[in-house]
């Protein structure tokens, strides 16, 4: 009798607690302030600006020999020309050739200075998808309220957004007291080893942190592109992933295949695969928790227990994000065999078989880290492993969230939308974008560009029907303006 009263009593608590957690999970209040500079934007000239600068084919070609600098070159010169009180205040220095960094020197040299971040190049237009395209990608048209055209959203809108921001405050005869660094990288779509690496080098170079670095990445988010919640979201990328591409190789006699062995080199390498499939990498859910820690409140009641109690409930939770691949690739490092090689014809062994596996590296771990976790698993000293020569990179840094600057961030982006509904959180970015090249540049490196995407238009970006309301650039522009002064 006595045991089942103790487990009656424990049983109790136990929902007692849950229900506690559960009931106290909301969502932080909001209190809506007005924007900081409430001056008008002339629409008309903007709008026209930003469609000039997608009719420049700023395009970033894989493949060297297509690659037209003298595009580049035009668009400085319309950088130039749009933005004459831009370029008579702040300094330019041009980055190995193509590449463009500005500083609007700050009235008072103690502060750290900031750092806006964007890229002047674009993915090209697949030649297969280009009847798909309303509007013609390059032509930078504008109808019913919508810049099209490829650069609409990434990221032309940034370029111009930014600049248009700083001529705008010029203009008001506004003088920073911290200076401003503008930074537009030339290749972002193929890395940025030309380009953001270059700049930020030159800075480490100067000795120089910044006080923030703001970057694209994250994005307004709403109507259910995170099942469950309506309201909007608003993420906040406070670090990116890292990338390797590991080498397996396997060395054999070979000889004729009508005797094999038990195993060939390619069976070898194939085994080695399965292995490394079979045993993924291990959960790391703290930015999960952080996310839903901010987007749980919004669900409903079910879900709001499950992330108001994760010290109860991580282990399904981390099942359930398992089991999806996109989801997954949020919680772990990712495993990807993509090449394999073995013979050359069908009735001979291979003398040596290999396979490429291409890993996205969670922060926390390391390409050292990663490559030990390999060999480890495969436990087979006849594959030879080693990286992939050329692109790898470790994951970023993680930016700090609890500080002044992620508040002013915050703040910047309530004032643009007035909407205390909007959840605004950090994430893991999945992607890559210039910022990981700053990683020691500053401890808020934060990656979010001012647009609003739906399930619907998520695809558009590197896609095809590229576009932006011409509403949103406005606001994008009031965002950088915003930004701009909270850090003032
Ligand atoms: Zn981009």
């Amino acid at each position: 009798m006595k045991l089942i009263k103790w487990l009656l009593i424990t049983f109790a608590l136990l929902i007692a607690i849950i229900l506690f957690n559960t009931l106290s999970f909301t969502q932080e209040q909001i209190e809506l302030t007005p924007l900081l500079d409430s001056s008008l934007i002339d629409q008309s000239a903007v709008t026209t600006r930003l469609s000039q600068a997608i009719q420049h084919k700023t395009i970033s070609f894989a493949d060297k020999s297509d690659r037209k600098p003298e595009s580049f070159y035009k668009f400085h010169r319309f950088l130039a020309s749009s933005f004459p009180l831009l370029h008579q205040k702040l300094t330019q220095e041009k980055i190995n050739d193509l590449s463009l960094l500005y500083v609007w020197a700050g009235s008072d040299k103690s502060l750290k200075p900031m750092l806006l971040m964007s890229h002047l190049d674009v993915v090209p237009v697949a030649q297969e998808t280009k009847n798909q395209w309303t509007h013609n990608p390059f032509a930078g048209e504008i109808a019913n309220g919508i810049i099209w055209g490829r650069g609409a959203i990434d990221i032309k809108s940034g370029v111009m957004g930014i600049m248009e921001a700083v001529e705008n405050l010029i203009a008001q005869g506004y003088q920073p007291k911290r200076s401003i660094y503008l930074a537009f990288g030339h290749d972002e779509e193929l890395g940025g080893e030309q380009g953001a690496k270059q700049i930020a080098k030159h800075l480490k170079a100067q000795k120089l942190t910044f006080e923030l670095i703001l970057d694209e990445g994250g994005s307004i988010v709403s109507n259910g592109v995170i099942p469950g919640i309506e309201s909007p979201i608003a993420l906040i990328g406070i670090a990116e992933k890292g990338y390797v591409s590991l080498k397996l190789t396997a060395n054999a006699t070979g000889g004729h295949s009508s005797m094999p062995p038990k195993h060939t080199a390619l069976g070898e390498i194939s085994q080695a695969i399965v292995d490394l499939e079979n045993n993924p990498f291990p959960a790391n859910l703290t930015y999960s928790k952080q996310l839903f820690n901010n987007i749980g409140p919004a669900m409903d009641t079910i879900k709001k227990a499950v992330f108001a109690n994760m010290w109860l409930t991580e282990p399904i939770v981390e099942k359930i994000l398992s089991a999806s691949q996109t989801t997954n690739a949020t919680i772990r490092t990712t495993t990807a065999a993509t090449m394999a090689t073995g013979s050359n014809k069908d009735n001979v062994l291979p003398t040596q078989a290999s396979a490429i596996i291409n890993f996205r590296i969670m922060p926390g771990e390391t390409i050292n880290s990663v490559t030990h976790y390999v060999t480890d698993i495969i436990d087979n000293p006849n594959i030879n492993i080693e990286q992939l020569a050329g692109f790898g990179n470790n994951p970023s840094s993680v930016s700090i969230t609890n500080n002044a600057n992620f508040q002013r961030l915050k703040q910047s982006i309530y004032r643009v939308t007035q909407d205390e509904s909007m959840i605004i959180t950090p994430y893991l970015v999945m992607g890559g974008t210039d910022a990981k090249h700053y990683s020691e540049l500053s401890d808020s490196i934060y990656r979010f560009a001012f647009n609003r995407f739906k399930p619907e238009t998520l695809g558009q970006m590197h896609g095809i029907n590229e576009q932006i309301k011409i509403d949103d650039y406005l606001d994008t522009i009031k965002f950088f303006r915003e930004i701009i002064l909270a850090m003032n």
